[in-house]
């Protein structure tokens, strides 16, 4: 059973109801929008308010300057039916993400960055590298992540294990949703290794000893 003490921010929330959002961070969105009913409730309440909106301004207009919204519908249509009990798919993880990944979340071909850490990219929808990246991350047990900060938004969800930063502890299904004033450094805490998926609408920027080693993470 899992307890989500975490949650998606409002603002990326609201992003993802417009349709602006990145397709790598949406993909986090819908993922953890699968086992947490308090976000899907939230959703709703969104999507009526944009549906207000819609109605009343022009929707040749919309439609134009909006060319995300084919693919935010997808994703809606695969998050908004999900209930809890449908975590578990064959490939260990809820739909939205088992639908970009290939082999089951125990059979990752895991490459490793540096001692402890370890990360599998993953595919999205438009493959454009500007618009940030989407990965899996597997940090063992007691390794520090490199202290680091974001050019952009980074969005994580717990999908194994745990960590802890300065934030709080982050447990199965939490999100932590970071703008660009954050720099943190999480630290898997238990005895088994914390897997997180992981969304960024920009490169990362390291800073200190680790950055030269970390290359590999920045513009996958
Ligand atoms: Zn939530």
């Amino acid at each position: 059973m899992m307890n989500i003490q975490h949650h998606i921010g409002d603002d990326t929330l609201m992003a993802y109801v417009n349709g602006t959002l990145a397709d790598t961070i949406s993909v986090v969105v819908a993922t953890h929008l699968a086992v947490c009913p308090k976000c899907r409730k939230n959703v709703a309440l969104m999507e009526d308010i944009a549906a207000l909106y819609l109605v009343e301004s022009e929707p040749a207009k919309y439609v134009a300057t909006d060319p995300k919204v084919p693919a935010i519908q997808q994703f809606d249509q695969e998050a908004s039916p999900i209930d809890s009990d449908k975590y578990q798919t064959d490939k260990g993880v809820p739909s939205p993400l088992a639908d970009r990944m290939q082999v089951h979340l125990e059979d990752i071909p895991w490459k490793k960055l540096v001692p402890g850490i370890s990360h599998y990219p993953l595919s999205v929808a438009d493959g454009n590298r500007k618009n940030g990246v989407l990965r899996l991350l597997k940090i063992a047990p007691g390794t520090p992540m490199p202290e680091h900060s974001h050019s952009g938004q980074e969005v994580t969800m717990i999908l194994r294990g745990s960590y802890i930063d300065s934030l709080g502890r982050f447990q199965s299904g939490d999100i932590a949703d970071l703008d660009d004033q954050i720099t943190h450094q999480p630290v898997a805490d238990t005895d088994k290794d914390c897997i997180c998926l992981i969304a960024t609408d920009a490169p990362l920027k390291f800073s200190g000893f680790f950055s030269r080693l970390l290359q590999p993470l920045v513009g996958i």
